[in-house]
């Protein structure tokens, strides 16, 4: 039998979504505060259906070990590895956090959810390879990512990832480069781990089947979450002292609804994922690598192409994209009106601006929708050569809206990373944008527990259970400190 709904209990904090992100913030508040009253509520049927879940996204461990778009070119040819620096430091802290679950007992199986898949990039052509070995250099300065390694030979490059390397030779102008420690990660395993430790060790209620339609100020406490059972289609009215949109790409509609002046001129503009995933098994198995390569010249950066080993159901899978799709929703399980609904007077003009200043974004996504089979196949080809078009099927990945916002220059701008948008005194906080992601979730929500809790993170039992928990959040990072929790993390999550 189901639960119900406690309704007439003054909440602290209502999370709305079942994703990576509502887990995180709620898991974390919890431990924190312990008697804290968390409510969780998802529309569909279960959690970690939507973006989080496995085959929805591609399950790397964001970490600038092998994503090239966060190493930029400058005008003098050196690389910038300044935002490489900070999204691998964000990465580490999830796998500190996760770590610290495993350390408590909290999670049994870290393998799970989490395996060590070596993180290459890969380029052909002068030029990019050019570009790799400074980058490479720049790397080997700085002791995150002084342990890559670097090559222009054809051998070596079939000892990392021999399906791309075949049929190729020394000719062909190639460069890559390896870090040993990356990640692949299960992001819709650990989502069900962290809802189902906080049901059963945090007393938390997770309650599926309720759609969040509105919150509104409330007299009494900050605010009224309107909920919709979607199966008995009762309404209930709950309050609660603090309220976070987690509501992945249907974030931005729920937070137009909410009456705070921070929401003001807000758009978003839904772009799809898909990938083509290998049913050979005798193909899968010769491949353990994520392999990035580098995004064409006018192309978003969430269109790097790769060709990635994924651990999905207890299964090795191979996987490659991602494609672009168009659809005007803003969830896979969205509405065709969404991106509709989300047009109003106040973000009219960043949209258009957004719109007329990113046209080459238009064009890529106009090439990618008529693609087929075959020219998805050929897309394929140019990693792995002798590619064959019934080994691989296509799949609909997750939505991502991208966040569109006011800019005085240009009307508006398309902004690919994600955005914390919260009212002034932090009762209410939303998230908006989907990257890098699941993989900064911790770094993410830890921003959120500062707008909505400051009074947990500065208390001493807070900053005391803080630095056990991520020793790198809010620290001067060191050398010896990174070398010393790499080490920890590793042997946790038996990496
Ligand atoms: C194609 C693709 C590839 C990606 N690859 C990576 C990757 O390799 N690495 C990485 O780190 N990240 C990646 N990401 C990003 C990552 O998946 C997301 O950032 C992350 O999963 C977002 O989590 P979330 O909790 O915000 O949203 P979601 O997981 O989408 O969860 C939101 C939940 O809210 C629910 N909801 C919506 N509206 C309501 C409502 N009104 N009431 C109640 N519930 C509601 C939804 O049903 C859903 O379950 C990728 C994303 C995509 C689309």
């Amino acid at each position: 039998m189901t639960k119900k709904i406690e309704t007439n209990v003054e909440y602290d904090l209502i999370c709305v979504g079942g994703g990576i992100m509502s887990a995180t913030l709620a898991l974390i508040s919890k431990i924190l505060q312990p008697e804290l009253k968390v409510l969780i509520v998802e529309r569909l049927d279960t959690v970690a259906q939507e973006s989080s879940a496995a085959w929805n996204n591609a399950g790397t461990g964001h970490s600038a070990l092998c994503e090239l778009n966060y190493c930029p070119q400058e005008e003098n040819g050196s690389v910038s590895i300044k935002k490489a620096i900070e999204i691998c430091k964000q990465f580490e802290v999830s796998k500190q956090f996760w770590s610290f679950l495993v350390e408590e007992g909290l999670i049994d199986n870290p393998e799970d959810f989490i395996k060590n898949v070596p993180h290459h990039s890969w380029v052909t052509g002068k030029e990019n390879s050019d570009y790799l070995e400074a980058r490479f250099k720049a790397f080997k300065e700085h002791y995150l990512f002084d342990s890559i390694e670097f090559t222009r030979d054809i051998d070596k490059m079939k000892s990392w990832f021999p399906l791309i390397a075949e049929e190729r030779s020394s000719e062909e102008e190639m460069a890559a480069s390896r870090i040993e420690r990356g990640a692949e990660v299960n992001y819709g395993n650990l989502t069900k781990q962290l809802f189902h430790i906080l049901e059963t060790k945090y007393n938390t209620p997770v309650h599926c089947n309720m759609e969040v339609q509105d919150v509104d100020p409330s007299p009494d406490i900050d605010w009224t979450v309107e909920l919709k059972d979607l199966k008995t289609k009762e309404e209930h009215h709950i309050e609660s002292k603090h309220v976070f949109i987690g509501a992945g790409g249907a974030s931005l509609l729920l937070l137009q609804k909410v009456e705070i002046e921070e929401k003001e001129g807000y758009g978003g503009f839904p772009v799809s994922g898909e990938w083509l995933v290998c049913r050979n098994e005798a193909i899968i198995k010769q491949h353990n690598a994520k392999v990035y390569s580098k995004a064409g010249p006018n192309d978003p950066p969430m269109s790097t192409p790769h060709l990635d080993t994924r651990y999905i159901d207890g299964k090795r899978e191979l996987l490659f994209g991602p494609f672009a799709g168009f659809s005007p929703k803003f969830l896979k399980e969205g509405s065709n009106f969404d991106l509709l609904k989300s047009i109003q007077f106040d973000n009219l003009s960043p949209m258009l601006g957004a719109f007329w200043h990113n046209l080459p974004l238009t064009k890529y996504l106009v090439e990618q929708v008529s693609m087929n089979h075959d020219d998805r196949m050929d897309e394929l080809r140019k990693f792995y050569k002798n590619a064959k078009s019934e080994d691989w099927v296509l799949l609909v990945a997750g939505q991502r809206v991208q966040i569109i916002k006011k800019d005085e220059y240009e009307g508006g701008k398309l902004q690919f990373g994600t955005e914390v948008v919260s009212s002034k005194n932090g009762s209410i906080t939303c998230l908006l944008g989907a990257s890098p992601g699941a993989s900064t979730a911790t770094h993410v929500m830890m921003s959120v527990l500062e707008k909505a809790f400051p009074e947990i993170l500065i208390s001493e039992k807070g900053k005391q259970l803080l630095r056990k928990m991520l020793p790198m959040y809010n620290t001067e990072l060191t050398k010896e400190l990174f070398e010393v929790q790499l080490e920890k993390s590793k042997k946790a999550l038996k990496l």
